[in-house]
Formats: C-alpha cells, sequence, structure tokens
C-alpha cells in the first residue's frame, strides 16, 4: 500500500518510538500526522522513557546494534539533541561477586568497545578500585568496591530521557503534527478493520470514548502496552519491568558528584550523576525483572495502572551497590520509587514491521527490550525506510513480525537474555513486599 505525503498517518503512543516517528516523518514531508498519546501530557506517565535519564552506550554484543547506537550516538550531537546527552562516560563492571554470565557479558561489551575504531580511543580498562577513581574519574567513590573490573568508555554516557521526549514533542508539533492526547481524545481502545482475512484493512482508530479517526496508515508504538492494540502480537512480546528509585542529595552533594560516571556493576545495578535540578541520584538493580501473565493467555501485559514502589530485594540491592560506591548515602530513604515497564522480546530484538492481514495499513513499532531509548533520535529513520521499501517489506530480517511460537505451558525466554541476570518472577507475587501501589 502506498502512503502519500497528504494522507492520513496515526501514530498511537507518543513515546519513544512515536514521537520518534512523528518527527521524522513530518520532516520528510508528511503533512497530515496525528499523535494519540493516552497521558494529559507528554512525557506520559506510561512511557517506558519518563524518566530522569537513560544510558546512552553504544557497545553492544552484535556489531549490528553497536553500529546503530554509534549512529545514534552521533544524532544525539546535532543541535536538537545535543541539550539531552551528557557525555560522562560509562563505567561498565562487574564485582568481585559477579556470576559467569555476568562476567561473560561485560567481556563481550568490552571486546566491542576495544575492537570499534571510532570508541576504541576512549576505552580504557578497569582493573580494581583505584582504577575507578583515577581512570574513570570517579574519585568521588569512597566504598571499597569489592573486586571490581572491567572498563571505562569515556565515549557513553546518558540522556535526560523525559527531557528529549519534551523537546522532541515540541519540535513535532512546531512542525504541524497535531497531538490528540488524554484519556478523553487521546487513548486509543483499538483499530477498525474493514474485510477480513487477507482483504483485511484498518480504516482508523476507535478512541476509549468511543470516537472515530479516519487514516490511511496506523503506526502503533505503545510500548509494553503492545497486546492491547495489536493482540496478534502474541507471546512474541512480553510485558516486562524493572525497578527504578532515587536518592535525593543536598546541592552540596549534588555539586560534590558532578560529572561521575554512569556507574553499572553489572551484578548489582547500576546509577547516574544527580539531576543538578532536583537533586536525585537515579539508582536501578540489575535483574531479571517483572512479568504480569495474564492467566487465561500465559501471554505477559502491561498492567493498567502505574506502580508506586519497588521490591524489597531490588531495594536491598540499591543500598549494596551504594554501599560499595558512596557509602554515606547507603541508609538514605528511597524516594519516587516505581516499576518502569517495556516491551521485550526473546531475542532482545526490535520489531518494526507491517501487521500481517492488514494489507500494510498498520506498522508496528514494538520489541523495544529495554534498550531502545538510546535510539530515540534514529527510529524515525527506520519507518520511513520501510514506507519506502521498494518491495514493501521489511529488509532488516531481524525486525521483520514474527509468528507468535507457541509456549508450552511454563516454558519461558524470560531467562535467555545475556545481559540480564537474575531470575524473572510475577509482579504480583512481589507487589506485596512494600508500599502502595497508586492508582492513577
Ligand atoms: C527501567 C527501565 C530502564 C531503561 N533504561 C534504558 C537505558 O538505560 N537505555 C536505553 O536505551 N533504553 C532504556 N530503557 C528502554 C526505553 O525506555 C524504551 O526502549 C523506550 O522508552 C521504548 O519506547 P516506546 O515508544 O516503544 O515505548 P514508551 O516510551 O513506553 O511509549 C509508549 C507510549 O504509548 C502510550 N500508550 C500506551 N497505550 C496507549 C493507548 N491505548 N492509546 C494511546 N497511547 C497509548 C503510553 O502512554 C506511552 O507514552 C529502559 C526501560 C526501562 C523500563
Amino acid at each position: 500500500m502506498s502512503v502519500s505525503k497528504s494522507d492520513a498517518i496515526a501514530i498511537i503512543g507518543g513515546g519513544a518510538f512515536g514521537l520518534s516517528t512523528a518527527l521524522e516523518l513530518s520532516r520528510k514531508g508528511y503533512t497530515n500526522i496525528t499523535v494519540f498519546e493516552k497521558d494529559e501530557e507528554i512525557p506520559s506517565r506510561w512511557s517506558a522513557g519518563n524518566d530522569l535519564n537513560k544510558i546512552m552506550r553504544a557497545e553492544y554484543e552484535e556489531d549490528f546494534y553497536t553500529d546503530l547506537a554509534v549512529e545514534a550516538t552521533h544524532a544525539w550531537q546535532t543541535p536538537l539533541y545535543a541539550p539531552y546527552f551528557h557525555r560522562v562516560g560509562y563505567l561498565n563492571v562487574v564485582s568481585g561477586a559477579a556470576s559467569q554470565k555476568a562476567v561473560g557479558t561485560l567481556h563481550r561489551f568490552q571486546a566491542a568497545a576495544e575492537k570499534h575504531p571510532e570508541m576504541k580511543p576512549f576505552f580504557h580498562p578497569i582493573s580494581g578500585p583505584q582504577d575507578v577513581r583515577d581512570v574513570a574519574g570517579a574519585w568521588q567513590f569512597t566504598g571499597d568496591m569489592p573486586g571490581w573490573k572491567g572498563y571505562v568508555s569515556k565515549y557513553d554516557g546518558y540522556v535526560h530521557s523525559a527531557n528529549a521526549l519534551r523537546g522532541i514533542y515540541r519540535e513535532a508539533r512546531k512542525n504541524g503534527v497535531r497531538f490528540f492526547l488524554g484519556a478523553k481524545v487521546g487513548a486509543i481502545e483499538k483499530i477498525v478493520y474493514e474485510g477480513s482475512g487477507k482483504s483485511r484493512k484498518s480504516i482508523g482508530v476507535r478512541t476509549k470514548a468511543a470516537r472515530f479517526h479516519a487514516a490511511k496508515l496506523l503506526i502503533v508504538a505503545v510500548g509494553a502496552a503492545a497486546h492491547k492494540i495489536v493482540p496478534e502480537v502474541g507471546a512474541e512480546v512480553s510485558a516486562k519491568s524493572w525497578s527504578v528509585a532515587h536518592v535525593r542529595l543536598t546541592d552540596d552533594e549534588t555539586a560534590a558528584l558532578r560529572g561521575i560516571p554512569v556507574t553499572y556493576a553489572r551484578d548489582l545495578g547500576f546509577f547516574f550523576e544527580p539531576d543538578p535540578k532536583t537533586n536525585l541520584l537515579k539508582i536501578c538493580p540489575m535483574g531479571g525483572g517483572y512479568i504480569n501473565t495474564n492467566p487465561s493467555t500465559g501471554i505477559s501485559e502491561a498492567p493498567q495502572e502505574l506502580m508506586r514502589f519497588v521490591p524489597k530485594d531490588d531495594e536491598e540491592q540499591m543500598r549494596e551497590l551504594l554501599r560499595q560506591t558512596l557509602p554515606y548515602l547507603a541508609d538514605r530513604p528511597l524516594v519516587e520509587k516505581f516499576i518502569c515497564w517495556f516491551a521485550d522480546t526473546a531475542d532482545s530484538d526490535f520489531i518494526v514491521d507491517y501487521v500481517p492481514n492488514t494489507s500494510s495499513s498498520v506498522m508496528i513499532l514494538s520489541g523495544d527490550s529495554g534498550h531502545g531509548f538510546k535510539m530515540f533520535p534514529i527510529v524515525g529513520r527506520w519507518v520511513d525506510n520501510l514506507l519506502n521499501a521498494p518491495d514493501g517489506k521489511q529488509s532488516i530480517l531481524r525486525w521483520r513480525w514474527r509468528v507468535p511460537k507457541q509456549k508450552a505451558k511454563g516454558e519461558s525466554f524470560d531467562h535467555d537474555v545475556s545481559w540480564r541476570i537474575g531470575t524473572v518472577r510475577e509482579i504480583r507475587d512481589v507487589q506485596g513486599q512494600e508500599a502502595v501501589k497508586a492508582n492513577m
């Protein structure tokens, strides 16, 4: 199906993938683009990108994603994106207590950073705590960092993701993209189709308030909520989540930690330079994460409600990371805690393709697998490439629509991803452990 520059394009979801697409298509001359976003404002409380910061590291275990992340690093250095990119370096290590799995993953990341011609000059090995202070520049870390080994890449850093979403939202609006926000006008209930089987085709969307909007092309970018709009995605996508928390610092403490690298101990978790505006230091535990399996389908689906808590074990792990690095913070209250949901795939590959049996009228951007924010400036290019593919097909095979496999009872792909350490648990099993769930 060909889409002309004036045809109506509806993008469902104003998160990282949706906004990037809206901006890119508006730049490419498409003049009739509408974004539907369920929250009242952007960044949405449901967006996995609505956060102080995300790691911007270019080295991956595979050249394919490394090359994309290098391309994204260049894009983060252009005037529109540069205000959000903080190139403070990325300290990637394991502690002396790390599992073989964590050590193996670290070595593969290290090999990628060491061999890439552009990253190589920024790479420095770290063979112990003194190197963390002297080579990585984290001189403020007074903890004993037992057995810490790995590398620092000064090519990398972090991006202020909530501000980046705000900035690109503003830019897309300037370029003429229309936004419908909030429960009444922006929340989409479903895609409306005509025909069936192979001749099925979408004609638009229906909002939760039962209003119909016609569109020639629908682009579904709803993150962890993919199943709600495209149920056919089935077991190919699993809604998954991790804990996020913060430590509130004083002005002086924030100033003292200025410029620390993103610090990632693969067996414990990671934290970032404190945000000077809020004095919050963001910290996350590394773990297998949490799923929310629908007992009737066996598929993990994103919960509707926001979850403002972190499980006790995660909290203990974050405190241990602080104890090893910044011990004076280890017993501070953790604040602004939440569970953050993303769309996971078995192989961590994204899905950027048309949904089958829609006559190419519905495209899905999904499977960010918890590593998609770094690609924010270039996601829209992938959509434009697919729209212009001479044969109408996704040329990147690994991003094609995969036929959902039937999972045997009890089978799960959730433990297979190399860079995630730990066991995947049902969120309902840890929900009672601590604190409250906010229904917002
Ligand atoms: C804890 C955590 C840490 C992460 N850390 C990193 C990192 O360090 N580096 C990195 O590169 N990536 C990281 N990520 C991944 C990154 O945040 C995601 O890859 C990225 O946000 C995915 O973008 P998206 O647009 O697919 O989904 P989202 O950003 O989640 O956006 C989906 C949007 O769809 C909207 N929506 C949902 N349903 C509807 C509906 N029915 N109608 C209308 N709108 C709807 C939502 O409100 C939301 O705005 C992390 C993710 C998590 C959870």
